[in-house]
């Protein structure tokens, strides 16, 4: 099973993500994830990125979509929950295209809706795990909380050392990210909205503002 998952930075799409994917025991591919992982190894491609993720700027297409591309051709197999990108509608365009040619079918595309406002007041309070990306914590929701050791956070889930995105402590990088989010000419709303119109993918649109586990039960009535 492939899906596709939208939602503007802080509507908890990770959050879902990492419940599907432990679900359907597909692998969990956030573009923004690998570009971290890029940086924290010093990589070539970690040193070009870097300074358009702080900034809150997306890198260019041309390092992102082969990058993408690469990681979706390894999961062919195993099937794969796609978060982060396609975050333009070039990007979707590229996406779709590829997908076709590799013989990879789209299934499903799940939409987290959220309001701009709310969207930003919780990116502020959300926790990377040192050990695993899929380990959500966040500060002002009682189900993911960080768990208090030797006096200080750490993840709720493997006790493992927490620490803040620097792109979401800065409110300028925040309002960037929401600026290409919520643009419906050629930012994500149009990748949305040109899946939106594929006849054979199955579109799940749900309203992120309720409860992790009320997002998911409404995600989970429209999947197999
Ligand atoms: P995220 O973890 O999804 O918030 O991504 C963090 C940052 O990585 C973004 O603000 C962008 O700078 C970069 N990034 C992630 N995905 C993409 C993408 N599909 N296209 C371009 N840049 C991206």
């Amino acid at each position: 099973m492939n899906i596709l998952t939208f939602g503007p930075n802080g509507s908890g799409k990770g959050t879902q993500g990492a419940i599907i994917k432990e679900k359907y025991g597909i692998d969990h591919i956030e573009s923004g994830a690998i570009f971290r992982e890029h940086i924290k190894g010093g990589t070539e491609l970690g040193k070009k990125a870097k300074a358009y993720i702080d900034r809150g700027d997306l890198v260019p297409d041309e390092i992102t979509i082969p990058m993408v591309l690469e990681t979706l051709a390894k999961s062919k197999e195993k099937g794969w929950l796609l978060d982060g990108f396609p975050r333009s509608l070039a990007q979707a365009e590229a996406l779709d295209k590829a997908l076709k040619e590799a013989g990879m079918k789209l299934d499903f595309v799940v939409e987290i809706m959220l309001d701009r406002q709310i969207a930003k007041d919780r990116i502020m309070g959300r926790r990377l795990c040192a050990n695993d990306n899929n380990h959500p914590n966040h500060i002002a929701f009682d189900a993911i909380k960080p768990v208090e050791k030797d006096g200080k956070l750490v993840c709720r889930v493997c006790g493992g050392d927490l620490s803040a995105r620097a792109d979401d402590q800065d409110e300028g990088a925040i309002n960037k990210r929401h600026d290409i989010y919520y643009d419906d000419k050629t930012g994500t709303m149009a990748a949305v909205n040109y899946f939106k119109k594929q006849a054979d993918t199955k579109m799940i649109s749900v309203d992120g503002s309720k409860s992790i586990k009320d997002v998911s039960a409404l995600i989970m009535q429209q999947l197999p």
